[in-house]
């Protein structure tokens, strides 16, 4: 038996005009875990796919194959991979970088992959070790290779509202590197605010030039960063222009390890809250998932940055406890 909440839900007040449904895009084993200063056991990372998955999450990004020696919290890429059950139904994306990484997690069973690019030159250079320009033709190969292989592919946009070298990035530079991606034939594209500085407003300018540009709303994702406390009111934002897609990561763990000032992923509890409270279906098990965070904030040595799940933790209850034995 799972744990149950004393505390309720909040009220579903559904507001007109938003979709009625919206796929949450775990992030955590990988986007979270990428950044933690310390290798997590690779046992740890396949229970923390795993409770995710029971908790009701349908997109489970599990790892990035990327070069071990660059991310070595991930050089257990393949092994974990291996934990996972591939067949659930549930997608599984891996992160690839290159021809090697679509290689290997091709070999080891991956049915989609995610290929990333900046659309700044800077963090292009930075993160990636390469021109933009560089970067997306790689990722036009692997894409195709991929599709050609029958494994589906998510495009990732990093820098799209805001680059730290750069500063605001200009929405048209992401019209055209999101276009771009676009045409390679990659199904969703991610759009990152990786360094956390978008606005609700510029959020809706940003989609609103990518539908105009030809791109449909069906297509576009939003990867949220709380660093400066906008991710809720971003997603809001996209919802009001027809986003139906969001990344966050279980207890708001983790960011980019590259880009500075990058904290702060959007928490998947928080997230599930608001939408939630707009009367927007998830399918995800609100206080399954804040026991996951709670299990996973004991493995990493520190507490959730999950506002929600910090208000909700408390109040837990298990079946055993004497606040459980009350309700019927
Ligand atoms: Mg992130």
């Amino acid at each position: 038996m799972t744990s149950t909440l004393s505390l309720g839900l909040p009220m579903p007040v559904p507001e007109p005009d938003l979709p009625s449904q919206v796929r949450i895009y775990e992030v955590g084993p990988r986007d979270g875990l990428q950044a933690e200063p310390t290798a997590v056991p690779v046992e740890v990372k396949a229970e923390l796919v795993r409770r995710l998955v029971a908790a009701g999450l349908t997109a489970v990004e599990l790892t990035s194959f990327v070069n071990a020696r660059r991310v070595p919290q991930l050089a257990d890429a393949r092994q974990l991979v291996g934990l996972v059950d591939l067949g659930s139904g549930v997608r599984h994306p891996v992160l690839v970088p290159n021809a090697r990484g679509l290689e290997d997690a091709l070999a080891a069973g991956v049915r989609e992959v995610a290929v990333f690019g900046s659309v700044t030159e800077s963090f292009s250079q930075a993160n990636l070790g390469a021109s933009r320009a560089d970067v997306a033709a790689a990722q036009a190969a692997v894409t195709e290779e991929a599709l050609a292989a029958g494994v589906a592919v998510r495009g990732y946009l990093s820098m799209v509202f805001g680059d730290p070298w750069e500063g605001p990035v200009p929405v048209a530079e992401v019209v055209a590197a999101a276009t771009a991606l676009a045409e390679t034939g990659v199904g969703s594209i991610s759009l990152g605010d990786t360094i956390g500085v978008a606005t609700p407003g510029h959020v809706r300018a940003v989609v609103r030039a990518l539908v105009d540009a030809g791109i449909p709303v069906e297509r576009l994702a939003l990867h949220a960063h709380d660093t400066y406390g906008q991710a809720l009111t971003n997603v809001h934002a996209a919802l009001l222009e027809g986003v139906t897609e969001f990344d966050a990561s279980a207890g708001g763990v983790g960011g980019c390890p590259f880009a500075l000032s990058a904290t702060g992923n959007l928490a998947t509890e928080d997230l599930v809250w608001m939408l939630t409270g707009l009367g927007i279906d998830t399918g995800v098990d609100l206080s399954a998932l804040v026991a996951t965070s709670t299990w996973l904030a004991g493995h990493l040595g520190r507490p959730t940055v999950s506002r929600v799940a910090t208000a909700l933790a408390p109040h837990l209850t298990q079946p055993d406890s004497p606040q459980a034995r009350t309700e019927t």
